[in-house]
């Protein structure tokens, strides 16, 4: 094969593997995805708890496996996030906002979260893309992990960004596509699609 014919073939193998992805077929995770919980979360224990928890060192999605914080603590950080998000202050991760201000200009932006207070966390979402009305987003409250499949395969989502690597094989095998968000806690070997930020997110879509 001529230079150009490998090239033209390393082109199309790259476009099968990563075909861009039509914004109706794509759903989102929130936390860890598009909320920075976990530094909400390290932030409050910090300055409410004078607890000292490096992010970097957050290497499982259940951290009090490898950090150190009392279980009182941490359930009091977490019923926080849970039931008052906006008041927490949770930032959204950078570049999301750009990103879902633009799909949600094509139609509504799906998103799945294992949450279960969803007035909490719609008011966050609305809030923090700025969102007046509500016919922008489409977000379903599980409250249970398990639950997140039936939901996207009930609502033709083909993709789905989560950053919970016990989720992604709970959707693996499915006609639904999980795409890991980067973050330390899912840094180890898995057989997933992985985005490092918001760029990459933006670059994945048909736009
Ligand atoms: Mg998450």
């Amino acid at each position: 094969m001529d230079k150009l014919g490998v090239w033209a073939f390393e082109d199309y193998d790259m476009k099968t593997e990563i075909r861009k992805i039509s914004p109706r077929e794509l759903a989102f995770d929130i936390d860890g995805v598009i909320a920075d919980t976990f530094r909400a979360f390290v932030k409050t224990a910090r300055e409410k708890y004078s607890i000292e928890i490096e992010y970097e060192a957050i290497t499982d999605y259940n951290f009090r496996n490898v950090i150190d914080i009392d279980e009182e603590t941490s359930n009091e950080i977490i019923e926080m996030i849970l039931e008052d998000p906006l008041g927490m202050g949770i930032d959204p991760i950078g570049g999301a906002v750009d990103v879902l201000t633009r799909l949600s200009n094509l139609g509504p932006v799906f998103f799945v979260t294992a949450r279960s207070n969803r007035d909490a966390i719609i008011e966050w979402v609305e809030k923090t893309l700025g969102l007046a009305d509500g016919n922008t987003i489409h977000l379903e409250a599980t409250g249970a992990h398990e639950d997140k499949l039936p939901i996207l395969l009930k609502h033709g989502i083909r993709y789905f960004v989560e950053d919970r690597l016990e989720t992604c094989y709970l959707i693996q095998g499915s006609p639904v596509t999980p795409i890991v968000f980067e973050q330390p806690w899912n840094r180890k070997e898995h057989p997933f699609l992985t985005v490092g930020d918001w760029d990459e997110i933006h670059d994945m879509i048909e736009w």
